[in-house]
């Protein structure tokens, strides 16, 4: 049976997705005021959501794209990224993170993540390093921050230019500085599922000027200086700008990003305590507070094998669990030239690893049915 017709054949409760938005009238209302109005896109409400943003981040300047994919793009594209460079980053991705680079003809390389927080292992980092090495890309994997003063030292150390992915992160500190704030760039998403949301979009949050105006420069074709009747071109670019209506969107939701961490914060802490010892629940390491992007847990290793089966159950129940993530060099593009085995954590957190419900709104009745489903679906496999 496939998955919409086992829904359907259990609605009495309604689908608890893994991830959502949180919309509110202020949101709705924010998005008609922009639709009233003679800018829909490059108008004032973009120019507002960066400045808000960035001030937000504590940095001096943010440029909003189409989604974080082109962000992604554009700071890749920013920082020099060529055909045959070659960048670091974590196998435990959203492919996003690997195929921008791609995309600039720049070969990745993975380093190896750590079981218990899913991020990058710095120390596997250095070994990566070659003449050739371009960028290290980390990602705060789930909303908890990498080892980012560890990695600003190796990249310093080498003459590498660090792009932290923060599409799980905005919102996270790191030692009391917010995420943004401490990577040469920082690249965020505001799919519905991130810690806020303009439908689609996405931004690089920098304090480099040189970056700033590469980035907008990208994001607009190539365009730089423009009067009434004519423009000038000097690099192809693309168009990756985010609407007005979207970045309405953003001006408001990013009023209440405070409040949305706390939320997901509470319900991290509840499901720390519920499933402490039964499955394996986020290592935070000190100095720093993740967004809660996600909530991973790892089933106990002899339960691997069950993990799709336990899915499906998830699911009977109108839970709606994902994984995150296959790595990204198992995908078939890609496997043609990496090896199995390559990096054997990322392969066993992978075999192991459900993002269970996590949301600003996610009611506590329906927390309390994730996890008491959970154990009773755990303890069954494991009689
Ligand atoms: C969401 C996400 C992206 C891509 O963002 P989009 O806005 O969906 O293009 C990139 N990297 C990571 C880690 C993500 O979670």
């Amino acid at each position: 049976m496939d998955n919409a017709r086992k829904l359907k054949r259990n609605n009495k409760r309604k689908l608890i997705p893994y991830g959502r938005q949180s919309i509110e009238r202020d949101d709705i209302e924010a998005v008609i005021k922009t639709l009233k109005t003679n800018w829909l896109t490059q108008g004032p409400k973009v120019i507002e959501f960066e400045e808000e943003l960035a001030k937000y981040c504590g940095t001096k300047y943010a440029v909003a794209f189409a989604n974080g994919t082109a962000a992604l793009h554009g700071a890749y594209y920013a920082a020099g990224l060529q055909k045959d460079d070659e960048f670091i980053t974590t196998p435990n991705t959203f492919v996003a993170t690997v195929n921008a680079g791609v995309f600039l003809g720049a070969i990745p390389r993975f380093a190896d993540i750590e079981l218990n927080t899913g991020n990058i292992d710095v120390k596997l980092i250095e070994k990566q390093i070659t003449k050739k090495t371009k960028l290290i890309v980390p990602v705060d994997y789930a909303g908890q921050p990498c080892d980012l003063d560890e990695i600003i030292k190796l990249a310093k150390k080498n003459d590498i230019t660090i792009i932290e992915d923060a599409c799980h992160a905005l919102g996270a500190k790191y030692k009391n500085k917010k995420i943004g704030s401490v990577a040469d760039m920082t690249v965020f998403s505001f799919h519905p599922v991130k810690s806020i949301t303009t439908g689609e979009g996405g931004s690089v949050v920098t304090n480099n000027k040189e970056f700033y105006e590469k980035l907008k420069k990208f994001r607009t074709h190539g365009i730089t200086k423009s009067d009434q009747w004519t423009y000038e071109m000097t690099e192809p670019g693309l168009n990756y700008r985010l609407s007005d209506i979207h970045a309405s969107l953003g001006v408001s939701q990013l009023k209440k990003i405070d409040k949305f961490i706390k939320k997901r914060s509470k319900i991290a802490k509840q499901y720390n305590q519920e499933l402490k010892g039964i499955v394996g629940i986020p290592k935070m390491r000190s100095g720093r507070t993740s967004s809660w992007h996600l909530y991973p847990i790892l089933l106990p290793k002899k339960l691997a094998k069950n993990k799709e089966e336990i899915l499906n159950e998830l699911l009977e129940n109108n839970i709606g669990s994902q994984v995150h993530y296959m790595p990204a060099y198992w995908y078939d593009f890609y496997k043609k030239n990496y090896q199995k085995g390559l990096c054997p954590n990322a392969e066993e957190f992978y075999s192991r690893e459900i993002s269970i419900p996590i949301y600003p709104n996610l009611a506590w009745s329906d927390q309390a049915h994730v996890v008491s489903t959970l154990k009773k679906i755990l303890n069954n496999k494991l009689k």
